[in-house]
């Protein structure tokens, strides 16, 4: 079977364009490639998960207060991410909703099983929550645990960031007023094991939701509260979400507890 395996040049691109803009404040984007290249040298060679390390990392600039500075690298990485997703969830294609906690990063090959890719850029995606939720740790290769290179072609699962996903999966979804129906079909062995080991289940929670008006109604009050700005009113709004969803994926039958 033919790989649509995308040209490492275009990659390195990619990858050029974040560390030339890793952070929204132009006068930081020193310290935060810097940061960025540390972490990611650190987490290959130590074999560690530095991605928490990246999110609890807090630094001062000429006498501030200290900043959440990992997070606000994450925060441009996403937009980034978002940019070269065209503002789209990479399993499902459903448009990513403009909250954070919508569109989370998501590490293709998982922190737990492969840390020393917990920086890789190619190993980075956006997601939806659902498709998080679904996919959570779940490894779709058989990549020994200690590889120290990240593949570069991959023929066993569809992998977003090396894959064409039109080429792969296609995807349709017909809404009218009052029901939603999502259809995906795998074009090729990859887009086919993706529809079998998660899509099928993300079509399932669409419907479930979508079709639901209570449910619905309470998914968009939900996310119209997301404006608050009490950073523990956040968690907690989070924390109820995440359970929200994972009770749908519950009810859709997923192996997921
Ligand atoms: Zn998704």
């Amino acid at each position: 079977m033919k790989l649509m395996h995308r040209p490492g040049a275009e990659i390195d691109g990619d990858q050029q364009r974040f560390l030339s803009q890793p952070h929204k404040t132009k006068r930081l984007w020193a310290e935060a490639k810097t940061l960025w290249l540390a972490e990611q040298a650190c987490a290959e060679t130590s074999r560690l998960d530095r991605w928490f390390a990246l999110t609890d990392y807090k630094k001062s600039f000429k006498g501030e207060k200290p900043r959440e500075f990992g997070k606000e690298v994450i925060a441009a990485l996403r937009l980034h991410l978002v940019g070269l997703q065209k503002g789209r969830c990479c399993y499902c294609r459903r448009w990513l909703q403009n909250v954070a906690h919508a569109r989370p990063v998501e590490h293709v090959l998982s922190r737990k099983d492969y840390p020393q890719f917990s920086m890789q850029y190619r190993n980075l995606v956006v997601c939806c929550r659902d498709c998080n939720q679904k996919k959570s740790d779940a490894n779709w290769c058989d990549l020994p645990h200690t590889a120290r290179h990240y593949p570069k072609v991959i023929d066993d699962y569809f992998h977003p960031r090396l894959h064409v996903y039109d080429t792969h999966i296609r995807y349709v979804r017909i809404e009218t007023n009052d029901t939603v129906v999502a259809l995906y079909h795998g074009l090729t062995d990859q887009g086919r094991h993706l529809c079998r080991e998660h899509l099928k289940t993300i079509a399932q929670v669409d419907g479930l939701v979508s079709n639901n008006k209570r449910v619905s109604k309470a998914f968009a009050r939900l996310q119209a509260a997301s404006d608050v700005r009490d950073p523990s009113k956040v968690r907690e709004l989070d924390a109820f979400i995440n359970e929200l969803h994972v009770a749908m994926h519950r009810v859709a039958g997923t192996r997921r507890p």
